[in-house]
């Protein structure tokens, strides 16, 4: 057999029909979008397209969507573009979960450098930001609130709605990092009640480098890239025609096709789950609620997650123990101990992430390399 997969929520691979659909815009149609001639109305006019079709497929218009280089870069503006346009306000101080993805984390602590007062919202055991958390951390000078939809290492998807609820009732501006929500669940930005979203096309087949900040219309955002005129004048920078062609596309399908798509991948995870349980002892889920089909996020008592990472890359299965930016790095996952786990417990859990392309004999495959893995390991 060759490699298995199970790492989807750090990358997915471009589907074929996606591809197709980019083609032509490499080396036929290759204006530059802003270009006033014929070469570049051809290439506005597919950008517009695919403009209108995310706006449609969001619950937006046209004008509140922003094409960016991916989730890093949507994070990054999101953030720090709300929070400087509301510091013109008075409103200071920036409230961040604790289970964020290194591109808001990071971010925030740039907006300390700044002089912004910047918190962290706690966490409950399963992984969830509590409304109440929120409510309690409010104050009049909070100009945004950003927890993501769905975290990246456990799955577990937040109560966007309410707490958005929360904080715009309080005053502040809510940002929401849906880049792991997407591929699976429907979004609506009205629904949410969110005032910016950022999501990211190579986690639902779609090319790697391109992604989406949706800016609710009338919310004050400072630009981040300057350069040219692109993007309304908030982000500079010749306009990727493939890959926003490719980003629509692949968002296109993965929203038609995310009721047979989550079933198949749930059930995976199910059999991997219980195919595991049933063979090994001393395995726990990290993350509880509702999560995402796609991510398994799960505790091997007494393995090192990175001796077991290497064994079963070695035995050709991939995955991951958090976030693959930080993978190359030992440092225990500010997720699981921001739910609570101990530094040495963090580091006996991995991230197993299913697609809708793994099949059932990858899974049992996968499972009883993972149980002889397990056992050789705790052996030593
Ligand atoms: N946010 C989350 C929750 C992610 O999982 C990732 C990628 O893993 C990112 C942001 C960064 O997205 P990108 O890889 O497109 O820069």
């Amino acid at each position: 057999m060759n490699a298995i997969y199970f790492d989807h929520a750090a990358t997915t691979p471009l589907d074929p029909s996606v591809f197709e659909k980019m083609r032509p815009y490499f080396c036929e149609t290759f204006g530059n979008a802003d270009s006033p001639h014929r070469f570049g109305r051809k290439a506005i006019a597919a950008v517009d397209i695919a403009r209108d079709t995310v706006a449609s497929l969001l619950g937006a218009e046209a004008g509140e969507i922003y094409f960016t280089s991916g989730g890093t870069e949507s994070d990054n503006w999101g953030l720090i573009g709300l929070a400087r346009a509301q510091k013109r306000l008075g409103k200071t101080r920036v409230l961040v979960s604790a289970i964020e993805h290194h591109a808001v984390l990071a971010a925030a602590e740039k907006l300390r450098a700044e002089g912004f007062t910047v918190e962290y919202l706690p966490v409950n055991e399963w992984g969830m930001v509590e409304p109440n958390a929120l409510c309690a951390a409010m104050n009049e000078v909070t100009g945004v609130v950003c927890v993501m939809t769905a975290n990246n290492e456990t799955g577990v998807v937040q109560p966007i709605e309410a707490l958005a609820k929360i904080a715009r009732a309080g005053g502040s501006l809510f940002f929401t990092d849906a880049v792991q929500a997407a591929p699976y669940l429907p979004i609506d930005v009205k629904k949410l009640g969110v005032d910016a979203l950022a999501f990211s096309a190579h986690k639902f087949y779609g090319p790697k480098g391109v992604g989406v900040l949706y800016v609710k219309k009338g919310v004050k955002i400072d630009s981040y890239l300057s350069g040219g005129e692109q993007e309304r004048g908030l982000r500079g920078g010749t306009l990727n025609v493939p890959a926003i062609v490719g980003l629509a596309a692949a968002y296109e399908q993965a929203v038609k096709n995310a009721a047979e798509n989550n079933a198949k991948i749930a059930a995976l995870k199910d059999l991997f789950l219980q195919t595991l349980l049933s063979s090994t002892e001393g395995v726990t889920v990290n993350g509880g609620g509702e999560t995402v089909p796609s991510i398994l996020n799960l505790r091997l008592t007494g393995v090192d997650n990175a001796t077991f990472l290497y064994d079963m890359d070695l035995k050709g299965v991939a995955l991951a123990a958090g976030s693959a930016c930080a993978s190359a790095s030992v440092k225990p996952s500010h997720v699981l101990t921001a739910m609570g786990l101990e530094e040495t417990e963090a580091k006996e859990c991995v991230r197993f992430s299913f697609g809708k392309d793994n099949t059932r004999e990858e899974i049992l495959l996968g499972a009883a390399l993972a149980a002889e893995t397990v056992k050789k390991l705790r052996k030593k």
